[in-house]
């Protein structure tokens, strides 16, 4: 599959890793929106946030708990806003599940 999440997943494209187990990756976004901009990703494909079923959604939960573990570690303490796009008109550009999580400016609220 030509997945450019996957890909950097498996290590055929470099990216900057924050945090890696084995079922999640989580790495700095290539046009950061954000003084910190990760990425959160499982490794196994999943193509959005509507193909999430009971036998793949242990994963996203574990996300969180990383979420969690890296806005600690990085002090994200003021606060931090996790992002997910599902879908074209929600602005999804890769077809594998991420969740953005974004820190160090405020941010606004309705996200346009
Ligand atoms: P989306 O628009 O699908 O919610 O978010 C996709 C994100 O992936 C964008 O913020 C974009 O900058 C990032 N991105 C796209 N290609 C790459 C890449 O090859 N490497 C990294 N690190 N980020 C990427
Ligand atoms: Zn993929």
């Amino acid at each position: 599959m030509d997945c450019i999440f996957c890909k950097i997943a498996n290590g055929e494209i470099p990216a900057t890793k924050v945090y890696e187990d084995d079922t999640v990756l989580a790495f700095n976004d290539l046009e950061p929106q954000a003084p910190s901009h990760i990425l959160v990703i499982p490794k196994a494909h999943i193509a959005s946030a509507a193909d999430i079923t009971p036998e793949n959604s242990a994963v996203i939960s574990h996300i969180f708990e990383v979420i969690a573990k890296i806005a600690k570690d990085n002090n994200f303490n003021d606060g931090f806003r996790v992002v997910n796009n599902c879908g074209d008109s929600a602005g999804q550009t890769v077809k594998h599940i991420h969740f953005h999580l974004m820190a160090g400016r405020d941010f606004t609220w309705p996200a346009g």
